[in-house]
This record gives C-alpha cells, sequence and structure tokens, in this order.
C-alpha cells in the first residue's frame, strides 16, 4: 500500500529502468540539454543513456505537448506521453491551460484527451537562470502540486514524492525500485530546496523586485499610463515570440484547408502582439497601437486572470525575456509601474 504523504528513494538506474518501461507504451519527453540547448525532446533523438534532467526549465514551455503549435483538430489522435524533469513554473502554467481549455461550460476535447494521457514526473531546479523571478511571484523552484510523482535529485538518485493517484499507482506496479526515504536523504533534499530558493530570492532582489505592491493595481484598466505603454512598446517588433513562449499564452486561430483526403481544421497559435489581433468583421481594430497591445498581454497575465482565477498568469520563468527581438524586459516594466 502507497501512501501518498510517503517519500520514497529512488537510484538512477532505478530510474532508468522505470522510463525504458514506461517508453513501451508512452512517448517518453525529457526536460533536457546544456545551456541555450535546453528542450523537450523526444528520449529518442538523445539516443538510451541516463535519464537525466535538465537543472533549470527547457526552453520550450510544457503546453507544446498539450496544445501544438499547428495541430489537426479535425481528427483526434493523442498518444500517451511522458513528461520527466518538468519544473514548478510549467506546472503552474498547468493550471491557467486547465482553466482555459477545460474549465468552462465547453471542454476543450483535443485538450482533455491529452491531458489525460500525460504523465507528469516533474523535478526540482538544481540552478537558476539569470532571468528566472518565480520567487518574486510567490513560488518556489521546486513543485509544490500539480505532478503525478516528483523527483529530488540527489547524488546517485532522488527523493520522490507522490502527487496523484497516478503517482501512487506507478508506485504500486514498480514497487521494487522504490525504497522509503532515509533522513540523511530528506535533510538533503530540504537544504538543496532551501539552498536554491536563497539565490533565487538573492537574483531577484538583485535585480530590483523588491517592490510588494500588487501587481493587479499596478497594470489594471483604471487609466494607464500612456506614456510607460508606448515607450516600452516602441521596440516591438510584433513578432509573437512572447507569446509563443509563453507557459501560459493560448490564443489561438483556426483555419480550414482542403486536400486529396477532404477538408481540415488547423488550431495554430496566435499573438496578441500582432496588430490585427483584435480586429472583427467589418475592419474595427480595439488594439491598433503596440502600446495598446502590450498593456493587454500585462493586463491578462496580472489582472484578468488574478480576478478570475486567483492566480497570476506569469510564472516568472522569464522565457518572453530570453525571447524579446525588442528587448522588452518584463521585469524592468513591472518595475517602472511600480515607481
Ligand atoms: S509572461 Fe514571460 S515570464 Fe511570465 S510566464 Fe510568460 S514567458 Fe514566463
Ligand atoms: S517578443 Fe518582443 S518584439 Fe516580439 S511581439 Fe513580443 S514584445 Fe513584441
Amino acid at each position: 500500500m502507497v501512501l501518498a504523504e510517503t517519500l520514497y528513494y529512488l537510484s538512477e538506474s532505478g530510474l532508468a529502468e522505470l522510463l525504458d518501461k514506461l517508453s513501451h507504451d508512452n512517448r517518453v519527453y525529457l526536460c533536457a540539454g546544456e545551456e541555450l540547448e535546453y528542450r523537450i525532446a523526444p528520449a529518442e533523438a538523445s539516443g538510451p543513456g541516463p535519464w537525466r534532467f535538465s537543472a533549470v526549465r527547457a526552453v520550450e514551455p510544457l503546453k507544446s505537448l498539450l496544445f501544438a503549435a499547428r495541430q489537426d483538430v479535425s481528427s483526434l489522435s493523442p498518444v500517451p506521453q511522458v513528461i520527466l524533469g518538468a519544473k514548478a513554473c510549467d506546472l503552474a502554467s498547468l493550471r491557467i491551460m486547465d482553466h482555459v481549455f477545460l474549465g468552462g461550460d465547453f471542454q476543450d476535447p483535443d485538450y482533455k484527451a491529452r491531458r489525460d494521457n500525460l504523465l507528469i514526473i516533474s523535478g526540482d531546479c538544481t540552478d537558476a537562470k539569470d532571468v528566472c523571478f518565480c520567487t518574486f511571484l510567490g513560488a518556489k523552484p521546486y513543485p509544490e502540486s500539480g505532478y503525478d510523482l516528483n523527483l529530488s535529485p540527489l547524488s546517485g538518485g532522488y527523493v520522490v514524492q507522490v502527487g496523484s493517484d497516478k503517482g501512487t499507482g506507478l508506485i504500486e506496479s514498480n514497487s521494487g525500485l522504490f525504497q522509503p526515504a532515509k533522513q540523511d536523504q530528506l535533510a538533503q533534499r530540504d537544504k538543496n530546496r532551501a539552498d536554491l530558493t536563497a539565490k533565487v530570492e538573492r537574483q531577484v532582489k538583485a535585480g530590483g523586485l523588491t517592490f510588494q505592491d500588487r501587481l493587479d493595481k499596478l497594470v489594471g484598466r483604471g487609466s494607464p499610463d500612456v506614456e510607460l505603454w508606448t515607450r516600452n512598446a516602441s521596440t516591438c517588433v510584433e513578432c509573437g515570440a512572447c507569446n509563443f513562449i509563453c507557459p501560459t499564452c493560448h490564443c489561438f486561430l483556426l483555419s480550414d484547408m482542403e486536400d486529396r483526403s477532404g477538408f481540415k481544421r488547423f488550431r495554430n497559435w496566435d499573438s496578441c502582439q500582432y496588430k490585427n489581433f483584435a480586429r472583427v468583421a467589418g475592419g474595427a481594430n480595439q488594439r491598433p497601437r503596440r502600446a495598446q497591445r502590450l498593456h493587454t498581454r500585462f493586463e491578462k497575465k496580472f489582472k484578468f486572470f488574478p480576478d478570475r482565477l486567483g492566480q497570476i498568469a506569469c510564472t516568472g520563468c522569464g522565457r518572453c525575456v530570453e525571447a524579446c527581438l525588442g528587448k522588452i524586459d518584463m521585469r524592468e516594466v513591472l518595475k517602472e509601474l511600480a515607481r
């Protein structure tokens, strides 16, 4: 009998055995890579070898496994997937995605099928990128919920925490690989977590993110500071990278195409930073100016979602900071707003 609150130890070779077994029936993705090569890459692409996940989040957001950049939605064919090493910030983004695609009167059948068929074996961060600012938003660099199993790396193995019935079932059916965690292993995990949290907090503070203001008040709809948004949006080239790389951005366009087999309907990621994003029939456009669109992106993340879901739709992953061709840094805009 596996108890959800029980903590286990899994050796590196035990993890390899578990993942090799899972890869028979699942497409297994690994949050892996070095330096700027962090990707969610199919394990088969990197060949057999240790299933060692990266110290920090991947470049590619977790949403790609559930909501592809371009997807034929006229035929449903999701395959069971496993993600190994997903980080806390990406797990936080799934709550937003679940709300959008599953939380209303209509559930998106493709997203639901993929979500139901996704096994999440997450992992603690063991380092931070210089753009990470999760602790500023009240999060931690290790998962606290949203996973089936979570792995906290130690030398030679992992402390394993169970987060769902799926995770419990996985341990029960592979019980020979898991041992109860020892006190010294738990102490090492807690020390690693505290050290990294302190490192991210120092980085956040050194970057000037020290204010306590409520972000929904800073970016709320109330009379936006036109000069501030105009100045910050002046370098935007409307590439959409900030939206596409963001784990919580979810807007899409549908387009129909005909090929030899008949009509197909595709769902493609869309960007609220595109000039015609808000254009409606007849040609009217609510947000023709870049400043309006940049403000809308912030307003959606820091006001709209907190009002509706009680959660900021930004995880502090820093991906948009790295991706922006216009060098628009979300942290700097927030600092300006707080001044
Ligand atoms: S807005 Fe930027 S920092 Fe926030 S979750 Fe999206 S990509 Fe990450
Ligand atoms: S990534 Fe930067 S330049 Fe590209 S659309 Fe977003 S804000 Fe504009």
